[in-house]
Formats: structure tokens, C-alpha cells, sequence
């Protein structure tokens, strides 16, 4: 798993909430190929296939802190507080996040509400 070869196999990132499935490069905190990145949490990552530069990359997803589900950084799938929590994290301790966490959580059910209709 450390070594770091050029030609590492693609491996799959599956999330567990929504279904994305999407083939990532690197899971850890500090993508390869970046001058100074270092992420908030480990995560899947995969460069960015839209952009030659290869200092681009996208955050797939992470695992939650609380069950280890993999899930995508949607704002369907999870949430990042300090940690990365996925939905039914959240929603099963929505109590214990900060007031202004659960104000912005409803707040955007409410507008996804609304786009999708
Ligand atoms: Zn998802
Ligand atoms: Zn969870």
C-alpha cells in the first residue's frame, strides 16, 4: 500500500449513500504531485481528467469519522466538521452539532427542495 509507484492500478471509490462510483489516484491527506496541499482529513482523491495541470485534482469523498462509511463530499452524502460525518451521522446527532451547523443543514434541504421541483 506505501509504495508509490508511476503505475499504480486504478483502484474504485464506491460511495456508500449515493452510489458515485468513480476510480481515484490517492486516499491519504497529501495528494501526490501537489507543492503544498495538505488536506483537512484523509480522502480519495483523483486528478482532475478536464485539466492538463497536474497540480488540479478533485476530492472524491472520505470516510466518516463515526461508522467509516465511505461516503462523497456531496452535501447530500456528508458533512465536514472538524471531521468528516456522512448523513446519517449527521442526522442521527444532529442535536450534538452547533446550532449554526443544523441552521445551514436545513437551509440547504430546504434549496435542494426547491431545485429539484
Ligand atoms: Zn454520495
Ligand atoms: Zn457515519
Amino acid at each position: 500500500m506505501e509504495q508509490s509507484t508511476s503505475e499504480t492500478p486504478q483502484k474504485t471509490f464506491t460511495c456508500q449513500l449515493c452510489g458515485l462510483v468513480s476510480p481515484y489516484s490517492y486516499y491519504g491527506q497529501k495528494p501526490p504531485n501537489t507543492r503544498a496541499i495538505v488536506l483537512l482529513e484523509e480522502c480519495f482523491v483523483t486528478k482532475d481528467p478536464f485539466t492538463p495541470d497536474k497540480e488540479k485534482f478533485l476530492v472524491l469523498g472520505s470516510t466518516c469519522s463515526l461508522c467509516s462509511l465511505c461516503v462523497c463530499v456531496g452535501s447530500d452524502c456528508s458533512l465536514f466538521y472538524t471531521k468528516r460525518f456522512c448523513m446519517k451521522c449527521v442526522n442521527k446527532h444532529l442535536d450534538q452539532f452547533p446550532h449554526q451547523v443544523q441552521a445551514e443543514l436545513a437551509k440547504k434541504k430546504q434549496s435542494s427542495r426547491a431545485a429539484i421541483s
